[in-house]
């Protein structure tokens, strides 16, 4: 077994970036700048937005965030929305999700000026992964193509078992995973919750990625010998000898199902700090202009 190491592929990835962003400006490119919309004070959400704000200090970007209490209406929240996509210094920004209940998140996703999309969620942006065309891609399926790549992980031809579709996750990765490129070329099955034996499903797996979010819900019975195990899930689950009283739980029991594989990712330390290069590289992208003009 191999660990997918998050902590050390993005750390790299991060380096990368960061000395790439150096040259840019020294050939006379614009400092990227990225900018984070943070409406009410979800503690997740939070600590999610410190972080990339944190990162874009580390890597040399110019960052903004800017705060809105959770009465904003959603007509004053796409007035933001707007003028971020009007103002010429900003190359990409991000609407931390979730939003407060009276806020449509699609409506506001599809007010984001695509060129600005950096979290890859906008429609058009979308659409282009799904038809192969240069697009950003969203942040968590990026960061696991990038763990792939890195760990030289065959996907051709393997079967790959997604469970979960959500717009964010389940469903990118799934039309990522049988593209016509490397990481892809795999046969997938896309599964969900209404999805009937989704154990014998797993079983067959070649590559498994589980982000349905509920902790620890593979053992090691789902697991086929030697499979590269993907673990999307982060779950808050009580635990008294934790200081913050929880402890960070992935969708995969860790434990049971390592020996089994060739290639698993840890949780903490796994996908979830890969997904800021995702948002990093797309906002490098947009300021130097690579998808849209
Ligand atoms: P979601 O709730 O939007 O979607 C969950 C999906 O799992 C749904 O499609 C649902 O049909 C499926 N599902 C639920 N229960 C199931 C079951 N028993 N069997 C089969 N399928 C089932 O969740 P999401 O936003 O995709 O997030 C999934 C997990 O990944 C969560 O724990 C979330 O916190 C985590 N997440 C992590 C990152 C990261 O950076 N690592 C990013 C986004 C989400």
């Amino acid at each position: 077994m191999q660990l997918l190491d998050g902590k050390l592929i993005s750390s790299q990835i991060k380096s990368e970036i960061k000395a790439e962003v150096e040259k840019w400006i020294a050939d006379g490119g614009k400092k990227p700048h990225l900018a984070a919309v943070l409406v009410g004070q979800d503690g997740a959400s939070e600590t999610y937005v410190a972080s990339k704000i944190r990162s874009c200090e580390e890597i040399g970007f110019t960052s903004t965030l800017l705060r809105f209490g959770p009465e904003i209406s959603e007509e004053s929240l796409l007035d933001a929305v707007e003028s971020l996509n009007n103002d010429p210094d900003v190359d990409g920004f991000i609407v931390q999700l979730p939003l407060p209940k009276h806020i449509s998140e699609n409506t506001i996703m599809e007010a984001v000026n695509p060129a600005k999309d950096v979290d890859g969620f906008h429609p058009v942006n979308v659409g282009k992964m799904c038809k192969g065309l240069p697009s950003y891609i969203s942040a968590t399926p990026f960061g696991i193509i990038e763990m792939l790549i890195r760990a030289g992980i065959e996907t051709s031809g393997k079967h790959c078992v997604v469970i979960g579709r959500s717009q964010i996750v389940g469903l990118p990765m799934s039309i990522l995973m049988q593209r016509n490129e490397y990481p892809g070329n795999c046969t997938v099955t896309i599964t969900h919750s209404k999805t009937h034996n989704l154990k014998e499903i797993c079983q067959t797996a070649d590559i498994l990625i589980a982000a349905l979010g509920r902790p620890e819900f593979v053992t090691a019975d789902y697991v086929k010998e030697g499979a590269v195990v993907i673990d999307v899930g982060i779950s808050r689950v009580a635990d008294a000898s934790k200081k913050s009283g929880f402890a960070i739980k992935g969708d995969v029991n860790f434990n049971d199902v390592a020996p089994k594989t060739s290639y698993i990712t840890p949780v903490p330390g796994g996908v979830g700090l890969m997904t800021i290069c995702g948002l990093l590289t797309n906002t490098f992208k947009a300021a130097k202009k690579e998808i849209y003009r």
